[in-house]
């Protein structure tokens, strides 16, 4: 302040951020070349029908676990494909590959979705659509099994645009899902104006639902909002079966979580689960009566 200084190196304590600075540039560059060889893997898990118990989609998760880094998180790794814009590579890699790996299973219903997330910076790229209308093509996915979800993070940045992006998917047939729903910035008027069928609550409301009166008045809030607007509701990360016998009891149509299924690589056991009949309306409806 008001004076200069020679800069010295040495003054400096070692700085976190220098590191942390270095570690990003080499995940970068382990990313990069990973999506280029294909090296990343698909997870899948159930989305389950709250009234009959069915698998009615599978949701496809990213994974990478690298030789150098070892597992890294998505939460990690597609925030920085984000900032980089590798997210337009890596996306279009997990559109292809969900789209065509569901379209080969031969175990499971030919009426099976499956969900593809997809990130604030692709669903800004003009050539999405294009993209989504090529890989149904190339992969002969019915459009309507295919349920794209996005969030509101990524469709509040430009609302116009993202509402006629998402109109323009609407056209190919493809299904569309908010996902995360209910944090960030949240209204009730995105959900009125974005052309979604379906809300998907998020898991940290989900959480709490059978523990916390106030979080079960929004969720509540929530569902028969959706339902007031003509939306179907998911909710996300159930993982005690009082939490999905609430939810069905509010109305909720979908759930997914360590409940009903963990993502599974595509092997036997993902079939299984696939196949499953899980706990339905009956069983849990009697579980929350204490009726046998
Ligand atoms: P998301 O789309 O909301 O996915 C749900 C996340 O919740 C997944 O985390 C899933 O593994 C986790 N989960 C599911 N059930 C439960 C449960 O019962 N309890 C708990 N605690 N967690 C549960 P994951 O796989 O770590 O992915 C995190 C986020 O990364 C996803 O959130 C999604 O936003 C993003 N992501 C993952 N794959 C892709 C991708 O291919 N493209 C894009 N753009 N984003 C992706
Ligand atoms: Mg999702
Ligand atoms: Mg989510
Ligand atoms: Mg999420």
């Amino acid at each position: 302040r008001g004076r200069a200084e020679h800069f010295d190196a040495a003054l400096v304590p070692p700085s976190a951020d220098a590191d942390s600075v270095r570690r990003q540039r080499s995940i970068e560059r382990r990313l990069r070349s990973t999506i280029q060889e294909g090296g990343l893997q698909l997870h899948y898990q159930p989305v389950v029908d709250l009234c009959s118990g069915r698998v009615t989609a599978v949701e496809a998760l990213a994974r990478w676990c690298d030789v150098e880094l070892g597992f890294v998180a998505p939460d990690q790794f597609i925030a920085l494909a984000e900032r980089t814009g590798l997210i337009l590579d890596l996306g279009r890699w997990v559109l292809r590959t969900a789209c065509a790996e569901v379209a080969s299973w031969r175990a499971v219903s030919s009426s099976m979705r499956i969900s593809v997330n997809v990130s604030a910076v692709q669903l800004a790229d003009p050539d999405f659509v294009s993209d989504v209308a090529d890989v149904l093509a190339g992969t002969g996915l019915a459009p309507e099994r295919l349920c794209l979800e996005v969030t509101e993070t990524a469709a509040i940045a430009d609302l116009e645009e993202a509402t006629s992006r998402l109109q323009d998917l609407r056209r190919l047939g493809v299904r569309l899902a908010l996902d995360d729903f209910g944090t960030g910035h949240s209204s009730l008027t995105t959900l009125r104006r974005l052309p979604v069928h379906t809300v998907k609550i998020d898991r940290s409301f989900v959480d709490r639902v059978a523990t916390s009166p106030a979080d079960a008045v929004l969720v509540r809030l929530v569902i028969d909002t959706a339902h007031s607007l003509g939306r179907r509701v998911c909710a996300e990360g159930v993982e005690h079966a009082e939490q999905a016998q609430q939810l069905l009891a509010m109305g909720a149509d979908l759930a997914q979580g360590w409940f009903f299924g963990m993502p599974l690589a595509p092997s036997a056991e993902l079939t299984d689960v696939l196949q499953r009949q899980h706990p339905a309306s009956d069983a849990l409806l009697r579980r929350g009566t204490g009726v046998p």
